[in-house]
């Protein structure tokens, strides 16, 4: 008899795995619903309408490094399926996959709409059932060890196996605390931080190429690219802190001080010795005009501006203090942090499914035989660059497999 596979949530995580399962098994009766009005909707404004669909880091003990939670449990995952993978799959769909500057990979015609029409076309192909509108509230097992769905039109659907690809879904979060999954409690992850400080007013859309950013009386840190908002900070740095100091920021409530390094390359003691040299070397010079460190020149001025040097002000006629201070200012800036913002409108959430109630090599329930789960309903999350869609693929496609072969 011909097997059903039921899957909650018409999304990236969803999508994937429907195809794959039922081109690996086309005996197998697949099913999505989803209960929004459209399907795909995160994918189709991803990467502000381009969607970047992976990344180029093809080694999975590197790629894992990239995700704050659930790098160990995707460690063997992404040996089954990574984004050679990935780059591979939509290539025999008909779709390039390219390459940017800094890693993030894109379809070449650098729309989402490729990819939402990709995946349209091949559920069709596979004759996969879509049921839109159509969300499930409740979520039965049945004593035969089927499961029963109840649909939002009160209609009932029994199916063999069923995948939840849900996303962030409060609903089925608690839905599946009934079935006795343990949840770990939803915060936001990559996000920017909102500052009021004089040092950073009006320098809107000026960057910093490597800073170092830590959280003060704690061990987060990273290092990276920073950029001035008219809001507060933000750039790879502040996304990847936001990401990997998630749950602690949370718990802070956001409100936190900010250690900034501006210069990298130096510490304070080093910073000092270069700043107290130019007294000898360039007594005669202006210090708002010797950038020793290339930095933009605005903020250079406005952190000694934060110092009280004047823009005469000579290295002749500072005083030790006022080096010292500059020299704090350039290594050891701390902000007040007071709230967040959403990066670019790209919402990522950290929370989900406990990783330990997990089988990872096929996606399935330790709690309950035939119940498995792919995406963003997992507690995994990654940093900005294509990471979160790679981890959709790759546990999607490894729940199509096992369920395929069940
Ligand atoms: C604006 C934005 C841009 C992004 N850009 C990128 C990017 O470029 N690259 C990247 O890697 N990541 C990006 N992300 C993150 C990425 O979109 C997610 O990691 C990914 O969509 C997760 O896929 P998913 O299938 O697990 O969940 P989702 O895509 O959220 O899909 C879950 C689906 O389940 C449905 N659902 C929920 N509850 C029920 C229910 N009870 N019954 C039926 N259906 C239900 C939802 O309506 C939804 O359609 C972006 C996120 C946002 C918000």
């Amino acid at each position: 008899m011909q097997k059903m596979l039921a899957i909650i949530g018409g999304g990236a995580a969803g999508f994937f795995a429907a195809i794959n399962a039922a081109e690996l098994n086309p005996q197998l009766q697949v099913h999505v619903f989803e209960k929004g009005n459209a399907f795909l909707q995160k994918v189709k404004i991803s990467g502000g309408g381009r969607c970047n669909i992976t990344h180029a880091c093809f080694d999975p003990q590197e790629l894992i490094k990239f995700y704050p939670r659930g790098s160990k449990e995707l460690l063997g995952p992404l040996y089954i399926f990574n984004p050679d993978h990935t780059i591979d799959w939509f290539r025999k769909r008909g779709i390039k996959i390219v390459k940017e500057d800094d890693g993030r990979m894109f379809p070449s015609t650098n729309t989402s709409q490729t990819i939402t029409d990709c995946f349209l076309q091949e559920t069709e192909k596979n004759n996969i059932h879509l049921h839109l509108q159509k969300g499930v509230q409740q979520i039965e097992k049945l004593d035969s060890g089927k499961w029963k769905l109840i649909l939002s039109d009160k209609k009932e659907f029994v199916c063999d196996h069923l995948l939840i690809t849900s996303g962030s879904s409060n609903q089925i979060w608690n839905m599946l605390k009934q079935l006795g999954h343990t949840i770990e409690s939803p915060v936001a992850s990559l996000f920017t931080f909102n500052i009021k400080d004089a040092r950073i007013k009006d320098l809107m859309g000026v960057s910093v190429a490597n800073a170092f950013c830590s959280i003060v009386n704690t061990k987060l840190n990273t290092a990276g690219p920073l950029l001035i908002t008219h809001w507060g900070l933000s750039g790879p740095s502040i996304l990847k802190l936001s990401a990997w100091a998630a749950r602690e920021l949370a718990a802070m409530h956001y409100q936190f001080q900010l250690k900034i390094n501006f210069i990298t390359e130096s510490n304070y003691q080093s910073c000092l010795e270069i700043l107290s040299a130019n007294k000898k070397s360039s007594p005669k010079k202006t210090v708002q005009l010797t950038n020793n460190f290339n930095l933009p020149s605005r903020l250079y001025k406005s952190l000694c501006d934060h110092a009280e040097i004047s823009a005469t002000l000579n290295w002749s006629d500072i005083s030790k203090e006022k080096i010292q201070l500059l020299a704090k200012n350039l290594t050891e800036s701390i902000f007040d942090v007071n709230g967040k913002s959403n990066f670019k409108d790209e919402f990522v959430t950290c929370g989900g499914i406990k990783l330990y109630e997990v089988d990872f090599k096929t996606m399935q329930s330790k709690i309950h035989n035939n119940l498995f789960f792919a995406g963003e309903v997992l507690n995994i999350d990654a940093v900005t660059g294509g990471f979160n869609f790679q981890s959709a693929w790759t546990t999607g496609f490894i729940a199509a497999t096992a369920i395929a072969e069940k």
